[in-house]
């Protein structure tokens, strides 16, 4: 599998960006971190002192309703009332303060601690309260404030109204404690009790009053409102208040999915071991009725220092989710930015590094394609520049390289090419001598036949001969049969003649050797050719060069062969025409030329193969030996016989013969 292919610029951006990329990315998470805790830390913090807020206006509560009963109990004529048992005279007072200062309860007990007169239920007196804690504290002198628990029975005391507003409906919630009773019918009060003293300072009874907190919202509001001034998020409170009793929420401004009031809802177990049993604070992150809130809880003690409740303050989480997210969203865009930033940067860098990359690369292509005079351009001084230069030099090299190889391979072609020619001539010569030695084989089995025939027709010829020429001496001349005897004797001539070219066909190898002047016997022979055939319109031109010196040879032999090629051109030219007979002589290689050509008919090309044959004739008079026995004595002197028809017409032969004979 290839590897994958990333461009530099590519790995540039990369190797780049990426720095960058986690460089921002952890910034931003450790920014995001920092202060997404921060912002949780901060809330806990405000919770915290939002808590000790909660629990002044939870005091100034108290201390509002202890104020009322000791400046009421310090009026001398409600002791002198109460010190009377005058029913009568304290109810006016009472009612009026109760309905003024919005008490639920304010009740007036003699000095045994029985009730005199209840403003909030003036048909029930005249029991005894002795055991309830504020009135025994008040009746010792002390004035006393603080939070109680009233059971149900304790609280119809005090109106049927007031118990039925105590009754609380539980909602059961998943994360209470298990074992949730169905309704909480104790009340939870804000109470307030004063020794009531006559003139003396003698303790004649006690003044006590209080406001139930079951269902009163007051305190809760009222702390919200000072604490978290109505500060909103999405047109709901972000700050809340709530006050529990044992572990049910009864005056509380939480709301619940349907925008009431969570009154009857419960703590959850883990926030009520906490704080209700183990009497800690709590402050943390909670799950409050339906939403996440910033909490912070605290135990509300009675006046016997027992947890009956507790105290709770909340921020919603929400804003500052929101502000977490809004933080989020600017490291994000921050990010994301600066990476877009750092990607047009080295984008840009990477595409201008890796230019002249991509050129030389473009470059190296061409020059593999086989261009050549190739540079690069570049004034850079980094390594870029450096190999660009290096790619100039070494295309400079190699183009120096490749002439001196073409240089070689062309004289290498050259030689190649003498060589063949050399091979081509030698082959040709092989071929040549080869069948002139076919030739000269044949040549010497015809010679060696005809010397037996010649041999053998001689003596009977020689009889014949004889006999006819008894015969004409015996015919005087005009006897009627000396005719046929001359007839005889002419054609034994003939026959005669035959024998004796057969014979000198076959003894040629067999050579007289002496200097011969060939200008000299070309003389003779031209001189008397014309007793053998007629000259008769035929023009004579003669170009003698060789000189006396002449060659080493067989003079007889010679004659017959020039002979022979003077007749035949002479015969070859029945309608007239110009024999020319031309010899030279090759100075350098000592060789002599004889030129014979005529103007005749010429030989047919068909017919050049066969002309030397022994008995090629087209002649009906022809035998076919004068070529072949010149033929045969000119290769026995060492030289060359060829012929040609030239293009003006006409034969043209020509004898080549060497200056000497080497010695067989
Ligand atoms: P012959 O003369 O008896 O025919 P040769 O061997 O001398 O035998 O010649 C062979 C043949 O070559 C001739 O018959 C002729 O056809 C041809 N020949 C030779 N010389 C010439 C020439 N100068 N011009 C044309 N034909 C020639």
């Amino acid at each position: 599998m290839p590897a994958p292919r990333f461009s530099i610029r590519l790995k540039l951006t990369i190797g780049s960006l990426l720095p960058l990329f986690v460089a921002i990315l952890f910034c931003s998470l450790t920014g995001i971190y920092i202060i997404t805790n921060r912002i949780n830390v901060l809330a806990q913090e405000k919770v915290r002192t939002d808590l000790n807020s909660a629990r002044e206006v939870y005091s100034n509560e108290i201390g509002h309703i202890r104020d009322v009963v000791r400046f009421s109990a310090n009026m001398p004529f409600a002791a002198e009332a109460v010190s009377a048992g005058d029913r009568r005279a304290i109810a006016p007072f009472l009612t009026t303060l109760r309905h003024d200062e919005q008490l639920d309860l304010l009740t007036a007990v003699d000095h045994r601690g029985r009730v005199l007169f209840r403003a909030g239920n003036p048909d029930v007196f005249g029991d005894p309260l002795d055991q309830d804690p504020p009135v025994t504290r008040a009746l010792r002198g002390e004035v006393t404030a603080g939070s109680v628990i009233y059971q149900p029975d304790r609280l119809l005391l005090e109106g049927k109204e007031l118990a039925d507003r105590a009754v609380i409906k539980v909602i059961s919630t998943e994360r209470a404690k298990p074992g949730a009773k169905k309704s909480e019918r104790s009340g939870m009060l804000l109470v307030a009790s004063a020794p009531l003293r006559n003139r003396s300072g003698l303790i004649v009874g006690a003044l006590y009053g209080g406001v139930l907190l079951n269902g009163n919202n007051a305190v809760v509001d009222r702390i919200k409102k000072i604490v978290y001034e109505g500060v909103q998020f999405k047109g709901q409170d972000v700050g809340t208040a709530t006050i529990f009793l044992d572990d049910t929420r009864i005056s509380t401004n939480v709301q619940t999915r349907d925008g009431k009031r969570a009154i009857g809802t419960r703590l959850s177990a883990e926030v009520y071991n906490r704080v209700i049993l183990n009497r800690e604070k709590w402050v943390d992150r909670a799950f409050v009725v339906n939403d996440w809130y910033f909490s912070a809880y605290e135990p509300i003690l009675d006046l016997d220092g027992k947890v009956i409740g507790s105290l709770y303050v909340g921020m919603r989480e929400q804003p500052n989710t929101a502000l977490k997210k809004r933080v989020n969203l600017i490291f994000g865009s921050v990010l994301l930015v600066g990476s877009m930033f750092g990607l047009a940067v080295s984008g840009f860098t990477g595409s201008h590094l890796s230019r002249p990359i991509r050129e030389l690369q473009r470059l190296v292509q061409r020059f593999s394609n086989g261009e050549r005079d190739l540079r690069i351009e570049t004034e850079s001084g980094d390594e870029i520049g450096e190999l660009a230069r290096e790619f100039n030099t070494m295309t400079g090299t190699l183009r120096q390289r490749e002439e001196a190889i073409s240089e070689l391979n062309r004289s290498l072609e050259l030689k190649v090419l003498e060589r063949t020619a050399e091979l081509e001539a030698k082959n040709e010569l092989l071929v040549k001598t080869q069948g002139e030695l076919v030739k000269a084989e044949k040549l010497a089995a015809v010679g060696e036949l005809a010397a037996g025939v010649a041999h053998e027709i001689n003596n009977p010829m020689a009889i014949i001969r004889g006999n006819a020429e008894v015969l004409l001496i015996d015919l005087p001349p005009g006897n009627p049969n000396r005719e046929e005897a001359e007839i005889i004797a002419q054609q034994v001539g003939r026959v005669e003649g035959i024998v004796g070219n057969l014979l000198s066909f076959a003894r040629q190898q067999r050579k007289a050797l002496r200097r011969v002047d060939i200008d000299r016997i070309l003389e003779e022979i031209l001189r008397q050719v014309g007793h053998q055939v007629s000259l008769e319109g035929i023009e004579l031109r003669r170009q003698f060069s060789i000189g006396t010196t002449g060659i080493e040879g067989d003079e007889n032999q010679l004659r017959q062969v020039f002979t022979n090629l003077i007749v035949n051109a002479v015969q070859a030219m029945e309608q007239g025409g110009t024999l020319t007979v031309r010899t030279a002589r090759d100075h350098q290689a000592g060789t002599c030329l004889v030129e014979v050509g005529d103007t005749g008919k010429g030989i047919p090309p068909e017919q050049l193969k066969d002309i030397f044959t022994p008995f090629f004739t087209t002649k009906q008079t022809g035998n076919g030996l004068g070529l072949s026995v010149s033929y045969g004595i000119v290769e026995n002197h060492g030289g060359t016989i060829t012929v040609s028809n030239p293009p003006e017409g006409g034969s043209l032969f020509v004898v080549t013969l060497p200056p000497g004979q080497a010695t067989a």
